[in-house]
């Protein structure tokens, strides 16, 4: 019933992004333009029109709403926001460059100081886009940290799109007709209104719900637990395998948000945890947390949980610290009653490096419903279980015969997902019941 619902929603977002992508243009069939203007102008205009309506409605995919991430889970949303925004920039620069190629006077345009304010504000909107396309597609290749790429993000986002409207306005040769004036008033508003309610009204909604930091519990393989406990509030209830954007001691209007799967009980209301481990400048500052910490979540995200399916039984495969969201569905399943068979398949470098290790010994003791594979790279002496990497082969030995009814979560580093959902394709078990989480949404 749920998986009914959702794909009925996920299906209305589509056609609704399609439909606002295209209303700029079939507008012009309730009420034609004025004529006057020859094909390339007209042809040129429909270019930067969708474009900048397609750039528009990324403010809304953006801003975490979780009706519109719920039915494919928020890092495929940033994923398409990704692509599209490559295509929204494309259009745009077609858009000039078809009235250069059509009229060369159009180049005069480009003379920054004598060019009237309309295409003043063509032009840096257009850099801003470039700059914005750039240090997004090239952020790794251009060693930006992540926070100054988040920061500039916004400001040329923002300049990109309140430039391109002004521009829009400022040529004010289909803005004069009521109707394409109060669609684009319409876009303007959802674009604009999705950052206000992104960057002002969220973080005061989870000022509302703070939590304070109860304990900071050392896991095997650099990793560490936080354990969070809602202050005046109820806490939250979320499905195991979904995550939160953590705010730590700081205000939530802070820029430094970062995501992390939850990897406690879903159903638990009175306290949360997160477990980190320790890559960069903030996931290393965690170990050092006091007790009594500041915190606060937005959350719960994402589509990565079985709460979300209908199954007989979960096969789920995790290398290091992506085993969290797995911890969260195997303590919430093992606390529920819920005994349909479990089989987790566990990669990791060493034996001593891997996080839950006891936890999971002991579920394992109690659920007779879960089995556990660790897959070690380099096991220690007398070692019987597997070892090296999590292959084809190793997955048919392992993976239930019959594919009917069974869905898979995979969660791990990027090259050990790619190689584990291409294994899994070759062993014939369909895409639509393989679930995916990536850490690296940018
Ligand atoms: C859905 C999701 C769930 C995650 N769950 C966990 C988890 O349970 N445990 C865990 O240890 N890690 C998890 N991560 C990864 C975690 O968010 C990053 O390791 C962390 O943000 C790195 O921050 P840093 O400043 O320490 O490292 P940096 O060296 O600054 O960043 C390393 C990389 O992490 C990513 N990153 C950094 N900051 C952010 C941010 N604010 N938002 C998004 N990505 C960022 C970037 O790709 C960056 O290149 C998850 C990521 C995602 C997207």
């Amino acid at each position: 019933m749920f998986q009914k619902k959702i794909w009925v929603v996920g299906i209305f977002w589509i056609a609704l992004h399609l439909l606002l992508t295209l209303s700029p243009l079939l507008i012009l069939l309730i009420q034609p333009a004025p004529s006057g203007r020859g094909f390339w102008i007209e042809f040129s205009a429909a270019f930067g029109y969708v474009g900048l309506a397609m750039m528009m409605l990324q403010f809304a995919l953006t801003a975490r709403f979780d009706a519109i991430a719920a039915p494919y889970g928020i890092d495929i949303v940033l994923q398409y926001h990704r692509y599209i925004t490559q295509v929204a920039f494309a259009l745009i620069l077609a858009h000039p460059i078809i009235l250069f190629f059509h009229d060369r006077q159009y180049l005069q345009a480009l003379n920054f100081f004598a060019t009237p304010w309309r295409a003043k504000f063509a032009i840096i909107s257009t850099i801003a886009l470039i700059l914005l396309v750039v240090t997004s597609v090239w952020r790794q290749k251009l060693k930006l940290n992540y926070e100054v790429w988040r920061v500039s993000h916004g400001i040329f986002a923002v300049t990109a799109v309140g430039l391109g409207l002004a521009h829009a306005f400022g040529v004010n040769y289909y803005l004069v007709l009521p109707w394409k004036a109060l669609l684009w008033t319409l876009l303007a508003l959802v674009a604009f209104g999705s950052l206000i309610y992104v960057r002002l009204l969220k973080p005061w909604l989870m000022m509302q719900k703070p939590y304070r930091v109860e304990t900071v519990v050392p896991q095997r393989g650099n990793a560490w637990t936080l354990v969070l406990r809602p202050q005046g509030h109820e806490g939250i209830r979320f499905s195991p395998g979904q995550f939160a954007w953590l705010t730590l001691d700081r205000s939530p209007y802070h820029i430094q948000q970062h995501p992390f799967s939850f990897s406690s009980n879903g159903d638990r209301t009175d306290q949360v945890a997160l477990t980190i481990k320790a890559v960069g400048d903030f996931t290393n500052k965690i170990k050092h947390i006091q007790p009594g910490t500041k915190a606060f979540l937005d959350g719960p995200h994402g589509a990565f949980t079985p709460d979300h399916f209908s199954f007989s039984g979960l096969v789920l495969i995790a290398n290091g610290v992506g085993v969290t969201p797995m911890f969260s569905i195997l303590v919430t399943f093992a606390q529920r009653g819920d005994r349909r068979p479990i089989h987790l398949i566990y990669a990791n470098a060493s034996w001593e490096n891997v996080a839950f290790r006891e936890e999971l010994e002991y579920l394992n003791k109690q659920l007779e419903s879960l089995s556990v594979t660790h897959v070690i790279k380099k096991p220690p002496e007398n070692w019987v279980g597997e070892s090296g990497y999590i292959n084809q082969d190793l997955l048919a030995r392992h993976i239930p015969r019959d594919r009917e009814g069974w869905r898979y979560f995979l969660c791990g580093s990027p090259r050990f997902l790619a190689e584990v959902e291409k294994a899994l394709h070759e062993l014939e078990v369909p895409a639509k019941y393989i679930h995916i989480e990536h850490f690296n949404l940018v």
